[in-house]
């Protein structure tokens, strides 16, 4: 459309309310949640910026998939609509379904981890990390180094470093690296795209060393629109066909349904090698359901059939792209520092950078994310000391980034909600240097972000 106010490409159906709490309200929850964002009732939150995972609203014809669904155990039809849903974005020819994604990497890992094995990716998501850590194995993260760097305008900073990769699988051995992954877009590090040309470049490195390569896609869509904006090639493409062409560069994948997909639930895991499916469905089978419906029922899996052909709708893409750069932009314009360029899911802003006066132990992505849920009832999440700053030996090390992630549900926060947003950390920021930094109370033994507890240091 030829003008700019960004336009929601649908209308409301059906409204959820909003509870506007008080700030004296919103301390005591703090308080009762031990400073742990995670810990927070979602009714006590105003803004929800916590993840897009699951979080997005269903169109009318999902819910209307819905009431399709056919509940039988084997052999449902549902499933075979999510099936070719699946293998038509993504074409390899076993698709397994998962309850979420972290199922799927479970079932992946239990195959291909185990001590004695490395392995990389861009940046491993915090469940990847975990997953891939329960079994021994050992995950590295090789993003180039414009990645790290907050301000960096490469329009790619979710690229593999291929440098990196091949000095990695020459110190460990080829034999000692089972799987190459890849993340897109690359979540931990920014929501940051990874270019068809890096793809092409680490799969080369792939079939070289005869490692397979597996993408982590679970923002499959936003990936593929921008390389449709910023790789050349692919500026006529449809971004349908960009996704299959980032598919046939893959030997498999994981997914998160709760994400691109726009489902509130779901996953899979997806490859071409017979024997590895084999492998991987006898796990499926134990942990998750019988192979045509995984860990989901077939209601989940006839929406998440409609959801797929919802998300590659370049007016759909366009809105989501441009909302996500427009609250990112106005930060910036006020003088916020926030990761540069804008990601596809979610601005994230560099708190280390805004709070100079905290060391990164001392945890200043939690100190803003708490500050910005007091103030105006939005919760963001920590992506920073506390999320990565656990070593597997027990020692504690500053993150690469302190950053919290304000991340954007799908179709569900309207233009003036994020208006709202804005001046709240506006107003944060103005304050910024009297923010507190914080302990950590009690901690579990892995993921300690989910339930730690905190207090402030006085
Ligand atoms: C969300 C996510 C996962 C895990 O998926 P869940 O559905 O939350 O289990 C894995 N990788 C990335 C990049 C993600 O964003």
């Amino acid at each position: 459309m030829p003008f700019n106010t960004i336009f929601e490409p649908f209308r409301i159906h059906s409204v959820e309310p909003l509870k506007l709490t008080t700030p004296i309200e919103r301390r005591q929850a703090l308080a009762a949640a031990e400073f742990n964002l995670f810990s927070l009732r979602s009714r006590d939150v105003i803004i929800d910026l916590l993840t897009d995972s699951g979080t997005g609203a269903m169109s009318r014809d999902q819910w209307a998939a819905i009431q399709h669904g056919d509940e039988s155990y084997a052999g449902s039809p549902s499933w075979e609509m999510f099936r070719d849903a699946v293998q038509n974005l993504f074409p390899f020819k076993h698709v397994i379904p998962t309850h979420q994604g972290r199922a799927a990497e479970k079932i992946l890992f239990s195959v291909f981890g185990g001590a004695g094995n490395f392995i990389p990716n861009n940046t491993h998501f915090d469940t990847t990390r975990a997953n891939i850590e329960f079994t021994g194995a050992v995950a590295t993260d090789l993003v180039i180094d414009e990645g790290l760097d907050p301000q960096n305008l490469h329009p790619f900073k979710g690229n593999l470093d291929p440098i990196k990769l091949e000095a990695f699988i020459t110190k460990h051995g080829r034999e000692n690296v089972p799987l190459i992954m890849l993340t897109v877009t690359n979540n931990s590090g920014g929501g940051q795209p990874v270019s068809m040309a890096n793809m092409r470049e680490i799969r080369e490195i792939s079939l070289r060393h005869g490692i397979p390569l597996y993408l982590d896609a679970c923002r499959f869509a936003e990936n593929a629109w921008f390389i449709r904006e910023r790789e050349v090639e692919f500026a006529d493409w449809d971004v349908a066909d960009i996704i299959r062409e980032m598919a046939a560069l893959a030997d498999g994948m994981t997914m998160s349904a709760k994400k691109d997909p726009l489902g509130n639930i779901g996953g899979w895991l997806a490859m071409n090698d017979d024997d590895l499916a084999e492998r991987c469905r006898t796990m499926l089978v134990l942990t998750e359901g019988f192979p045509t419906y995984g860990g989901l029922a077939g209601r989940d899996l006839e929406a998440l059939a409609v959801g797929l052909t919802e998300a590659v709708s370049h007016d759909y893409l366009r809105y989501r792209i441009r909302s996500t750069a427009y609250l990112g932009e106005s930060l910036a314009a006020s003088g916020i520092p926030v990761v540069q360029p804008i990601g596809g899911h979610a601005v994230y802003l560099d708190a280390r950078a805004l709070l100079p006066h905290l060391s990164p132990l001392q945890y200043p992505g939690q100190s803003l994310a708490i500050a910005l849920y007091e103030a105006g009832g939005i919760r963001g999440c920590e992506i920073g000391t506390v999320m990565f700053g656990r070593q597997p030996d027990g020692t504690e090390v500053a993150a690469a980034m302190d950053l919290v992630r304000l991340a954007i549900p799908r179709r569900t926060y309207t233009q003036s909600h994020i208006d709202y947003v804005i001046e709240v950390c506006q107003q944060v920021a103005d304050r910024s240097g009297a923010l507190p930094g914080y302990r950590i109370t009690r901690e579990p033994k892995a993921l300690r972000h989910f339930t730690s507890a905190f207090e402030p240091i006085s």
